[in-house]
């Protein structure tokens, strides 16, 4: 079978690799239909990410058939549809003990730690399944994974019904983000560098847009909520200027959230934190959010389909890596389609 593996830093290949064979009675075998590109993948792929390791075929949000089920596997059997949860944790750590296992001392993020989904078949525990209806569509299933990143970042910024929340950047993880903070009630205003990102986030339910090449964001802030502030402040464009930012326009009483790789330091006066008794947090992956992103899909409460710029199949690979590269600003998620 055919994998992409990122060899070292800058080589990206198609290998060949042994098919996976079922070694334990709670493993399943998974054909891949579907699989997405993620900033994270292009971090790995330039040797930019913190945490990853060589070889590594990466991918991390896919989804698949079950093709063959161990003696134990109860959760789902073969013919089922699939998308799998890309975390592996210790279980027993202070973070795993405190329902924390996103951010588990000894965590294992597949695509990242361990091989990933972009490739024919896959391979895993049945406890890191979650079974789809075979109605969901294989191209919206694959914006499950990245959905609940959103339901994370707003569950740790307590985004309750009413809040005036702020959304800095409309790529795709601000985009679900707004979709997700809409959900829950919340009113968005959305900041891009991007006209044509702020577009789509209008026709995704963005109450206000702010064109931040054009005006100051953190002024314009303050003046759709007429002095307040956001209630909740999301960076998810994470430069150390945005945090900055985000801090600046978080109201009293506000949450801001960072979810960013970047280890430059922003300048932050603890002042604007204390005065208004900010809370600053961090989310990272998600921790149990899969069943309930899954259930918004199949009710269609979510427009995944809207994230999507372009599709390519798995083999042209390069072309998709090519265009992220030569068009990030005109481009959302990326999918690679597998052969039946
Ligand atoms: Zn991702
Ligand atoms: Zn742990």
């Amino acid at each position: 079978m055919k994998a992409l593996q990122v060899v070292i830093p800058g080589e990206l290949q198609l290998v060949e690799r042994e098919m996976p064979v079922i070694e334990n009675s709670n493993e399943v075998l998974i054909k891949v239909k579907a699989a997405g590109i993620c900033g994270s993948d292009i971090h790995i792929y330039h040797g930019t990410s913190p945490v990853a390791t060589y070889p590594r075929v990466i991918g991390h949000e896919f989804v698949g058939e079950v093709v063959e089920a161990g003696t134990a596997v109860d959760r789902v059997k073969v013919g089922d549809h699939v998308v799998v949860e890309p975390i592996v944790y210790c279980g027993h750590c202070y973070a795993c003990r405190n329902g924390r296992p996103n951010v588990c001392e000894n965590l294992e993020v597949i695509g990242v730690h361990r091989d990933g989904g972009f490739q024919e078949y896959f391979k895993i525990t049945q406890d890191r399944v979650h079974l789809l209806s075979p109605s969901l569509d294989w191209k919206e299933a694959v914006l499950i994974e990245p959905f609940t990143i959103a339901a994370q970042v707003t569950w740790r910024g307590d985004v309750r019904p009413g809040d005036v929340v702020w959304i800095i950047g409309a790529g795709p993880a601000g985009l679900s983000i707004l979709q997700y903070a809409k959900l829950k009630g919340a009113v968005c205003i959305v900041a891009d560098v991007e006209q044509d990102k702020l577009d789509t986030a209008k026709g995704l339910g963005a109450d206000h847009v702010i064109l931040s090449s054009e005006v100051d964001p953190v002024e314009k802030v303050y003046e759709i909520t007429e002095g307040m502030g956001a209630n909740v402040v999301i960076d998810a464009a994470c430069l150390p200027k945005t945090f900055e930012q985000a801090i600046q326009a978080a109201s009293a009483a506000g949450r801001v959230v960072v979810m960013g790789f970047d280890s430059r330091p922003s300048a932050i006066a603890q002042f604007l934190i204390t005065r208004r008794e900010l809370t600053v947090v961090g989310s990272r992956l998600q921790t149990y959010k899969f069943p309930e992103v899954i259930e918004h899909f199949q009710e269609g409460r979510l427009k995944p389909v809207e994230m999507i710029s372009h599709t390519f199949a798995f083999d042209k690979f390069k072309e998709a890596f090519d265009l992220i590269e030569s068009k990030a600003e005109k481009t959302s998620k990326v999918l690679l389609i597998f052969e039946d």
